[in-house]
């Protein structure tokens, strides 16, 4: 028997948040951001669940090939453009649109020989600083590629920094964390406004929360982390609250059984002490797994679906649990480190990530190979 830790990916939810997505921006295209295989879900778990969206969005181009070999002929949009000139090549054979973001992807283009006509998605950087031509020069840019013969069409993006900050929302300096979205949303638009082309510039958190504006919805949104069933703003709203269901569960068993009397300790560095005798399960699941070894005692975590929580250290292969809350548990009881419980009770990945100080993006990212995944 391999060890009992397994990923389950809910294809119904991943169908239910797409059209959850739908629902708030009726009249928008969706790219479903697939980026970092489907966010750990496995770009081949989550293909037919989200086959309904317009397109996929994603960055690597061996997962831009891997669906075209699933099957799906439609548009697929490399978010970060191609890494060198002999990318492009393949963006012309699998038809990919790309992101153009700086002049050598500019130039790399114009060198290109192809009979296809190339879809881009040039792009600002409206105040990120990660990728994208700065608003100055922006123009610049569109004017270069939209003299190029390999250039079929050219859309707008631009990403948000601050979609999921709380508070303030109206343009001016406010606090670090409390920029929001109107700074860069007028920007973007005062710079494109009279240029031909779709736009794009919503992630999760501005489709959710702004998506009622149309200048925030625009042509296409670029949902990824509520496709996957996580709230894009926890813990401001959490995913039920969204109305979201999370699309993986971690789940594993209780392979050991320990009784601790008062004094005793759990784990490397003896981490926890128990005040009082204590019943322990040793759960198969370590940071080996993806589980985030940063979280000490309290993080938690469901025992036969009933809540209970983490003690010490989480070593490479195993954590441990109290088993006070479920007296009748033992060796072979149903663990869930996040998603739902055989018995329906949910545990958010974004409660879990909390309590290891990260995001519920990061812990389903790194949900480790050696975990086996299944579909239901
Ligand atoms: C990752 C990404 C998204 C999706 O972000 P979420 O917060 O997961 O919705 C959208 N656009 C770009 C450019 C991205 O890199």
């Amino acid at each position: 028997m391999p060890r009992p830790i397994l990923a389950t990916i809910h294809s119904a939810a991943l169908r239910h948040n797409l059209e959850r997505v739908r629902q708030a921006v009726p009249d928008a295209k969706l790219w479903a951001v697939v980026k970092a295989n489907a966010y750990g879900h496995g770009i081949e778990n989550v293909f037919e669940a989200l086959r309904g969206a317009d397109g996929f969005a994603l960055l690597d181009l061996a997962e831009a090939e891997r669906l075209r070999q699933l099957g799906w002929r439609g548009p697929i949009l490399l978010i970060e453009g191609v890494f060198e000139a002999r990318d492009l090549e393949l963006c012309s054979r699998l038809s990919l649109w790309h992101a153009v973001h700086c002049d050598a992807q500019i130039d790399w283009l114009a060198a290109h020989k192809t009979q296809q006509g190339h879809r881009v998605f040039l792009k600002m950087n409206s105040g990120m600083n990660r990728l994208g031509f700065p608003a100055a020069r922006f123009r610049a840019a569109w004017a270069r590629l939209n003299a190029l013969p390999q250039v079929e069409e050219i859309s707008f993006m631009t990403h948000f920094s601050d979609a999921d900050a709380p508070g303030v929302d109206t343009p001016g300096a406010v606090a670090p964390g409390q920029h929001g979205i109107a700074d860069q949303l007028q920007r973007f638009h005062e710079v494109t406004r009279d240029l031909p082309g779709e736009r794009s510039v919503s992630n999760s958190a501005a489709t959710l929360r702004h998506g009622a504006d149309a200048q925030v919805r625009c042509d296409w949104v670029r949902p990824g982390i509520v496709l996957y069933g996580s709230s894009p703003d926890y813990p401001q709203a959490s995913a039920t609250e969204w109305g979201l269901a999370p699309a993986m569960t971690l789940s594993s068993r209780i392979i050991g059984v320990q009784a601790l009397a008062a004094g005793d300790t759990v784990g490397y560095g003896s981490r926890f002490t128990a005040e009082a005798p204590l019943r322990v399960g040793v759960v198969a699941c370590g940071y080996a797994d993806g589980y985030p070894r940063h979280c000490d005692t309290g993080t938690p975590v469901l025992v036969d679906g009933v809540r209970t929580r983490s003690l010490g250290r989480v070593s490479m292969d195993m954590m441990a649990v109290d088993l006070t809350p479920v007296p009748q548990a033992g060796l072979g009881s149903e663990v869930t480190l996040w998603g739902r419980a055989g018995s329906g009770a949910l545990l958010s990945i974004d409660e879990v990530a909390q309590a290891a100080g990260t995001l519920g993006y990061e812990l389903m990212c790194a949900v480790a190979a050696r975990v086996n995944k299944a579909v239901d």
